[in-house]
């Protein structure tokens, strides 16, 4: 039987704000020491009071708008309460029924995927387990606790792993490019899950069942849990048995997946509304104005580059960074380099891997100078290569014969009779007809 992937995606990421989002604390938890970036709010003390970081709340707001949602003049932040060691109020403040962000859309190889929701929450502290004077220990560190953490889920639209993969991609770009976060994967600022079942190829019903697999920090390694899983499902529905609900982790090292627990329902986390926080209002002039303002996305700079000439996959190249599409795009709109081809440039940019302004400019100066003093008069090359050839009987003799490498040889004796001036494509051209003819 012919099965298809049903994949829908969960992306964590945190945001780089200056305070956490509930207190002051700093956000930034890396290289932080354990438990400095801390205060009765994020420690979850009785009769600490949160309040919100409004920065946050504009940074998701771009978010949702990157990805075509409605924003939602008003929203709310929500209890979900679970029990877990770096949790200390045990709930977590999140958005439930009233996400800041809905009904968004990407559009990928032409199709469409829906975003269900973009809502903010609170990042939980961190368990280092160690080894403390010969015992096992867990110990808590709640620097990351309170940190600004936007969630994104997706509806099960994705029907490979590689779109799906593509569109965590995007995510990422999307991220850096509004810069609200690093959205780094090694440093756990970008996290992953994705739920994933299969139906028969030619059913085109959802399945009944959907499996998660949460905690994934890697491309790779999501790619690979979803293989494995994608090939259990697969095996299991071949021998008739009916897949259950639940969570599964990836075990990299056995490459498979395995059960972790069977999969909560909304009434477990008994949501309800935070009653120390008041509702979200924003009018449609203020979201009007954050909408205005959005900086240029991944996808505005492609069309802008290949507006200009630049080439389908160097466009693509320079949209990977942010820094380098915003520099590339100052450089190839310059006036000053107009009677360059833009792909000329790209390509000295793109070869020497090169990222800052500064440095782009030097060498599409090079470039500049470098044309300007290149000989390109046939009569004077013709001279050099007359010569050149007239010098060296035996290179000429073994390209004749079809040794194709000889014509090195010539080549770098026109260049030095041309003090290195000398246009080497056109010299080139010109060895080669003067020695077949
Ligand atoms: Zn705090």
């Amino acid at each position: 039987m012919s099965y298809t992937p049903v994949i829908g995606l969960e992306v964590h990421v945190e945001l780089s704000t200056k305070s956490k989002m509930f207190c002051s604390c700093p956000a930034n938890h890396f290289r932080a020491k354990p438990n400095e970036n801390t205060c009765p709010v994020c420690l979850g003390l009785p009769g600490a009071l949160p309040y919100s970081n409004h920065q946050a709340i504009i940074d998701t707001i771009k978010f949702g708008y990157a990805f075509k949602c409605n924003i939602s003049q008003i929203s709310k932040f929500d209890r979900k309460h679970y029990f877990y060691p770096d949790l200390p109020k045990a709930y977590q403040i999140s958005q439930y029924d009233m996400p800041l962000c809905e009904d968004g859309s990407y559009i990928h190889n032409g199709k469409k995927v829906r975003i269900k929701r973009i809502h903010l929450e609170e990042d939980t502290g961190k368990l280092v387990h160690s080894v403390v004077n010969g015992k096992k220990v867990s110990l808590v560190d709640f620097n990351r606790s309170g940190v600004p953490l936007m969630e994104l889920v997706t509806e099960p639209d994705f029907d490979s792993i590689d779109a799906a993969i593509e569109f965590l991609r995007e995510v990422q770009k999307v991220v850096r490019f509004i810069g609200i976060s690093a959205a780094d994967m090694e440093k756990g600022s970008m996290r992953l899950e994705a739920n994933v079942s299969i139906r028969n190829s030619t059913d085109k019903n959802l399945p009944d069942y959907k499996i998660e697999l949460k905690n994934i920090n890697s491309f790779k390694f999501l790619k690979k849990a979803l293989e494995v899983e994608l090939t259990r499902q697969e095996k299991l529905l071949n021998e008739g048995i009916k897949l259950q609900q639940e969570t599964r982790g990836f075990d990299e090292s056995a490459s498979n997946t395995f059960a972790q627990r069977s999969k909560e329902e909304a009434k477990d986390y008994r949501y309800f509304p935070e009653p120390d926080l008041p509702p979200l209002k924003f009018s449609k002039i203020e979201l009007k104005e954050i909408e205005d303002n959005m900086p240029d996305l991944p996808g505005d700079y492609y069309a802008k580059f290949t507006k200009i000439g630049v080439r389908n996959d160097y466009a693509d190249l320079l949209t990977q960074d942010r820094q380098l599409a915003q520099n590339m795009l100052k450089v190839v709109s310059d006036v000053k380099y107009r009677k360059l081809d833009p792909n000329e440039i790209v390509s000295v940019v793109v070869n020497n891997k090169l990222a800052e302004i500064d440095q782009i400019r030097l060498q599409v100066n090079k470039l500049i100078t470098q044309k300007s003093l290149m000989v390109s008069d046939d009569k004077l090359l013709g001279e050099w290569v007359e010569t050149a050839i007239n010098s060296l009987p035996q290179a000429a003799t073994d390209y004749k014969s079809g040794n194709a490498n000889a014509i090195g040889v010539i080549i770098g004796k026109v260049m030095q009779l041309s003090g290195g001036k000398a246009d080497a494509k056109r010299v080139h051209e010109m060895i080669v007809s003067k020695l077949s003819g």
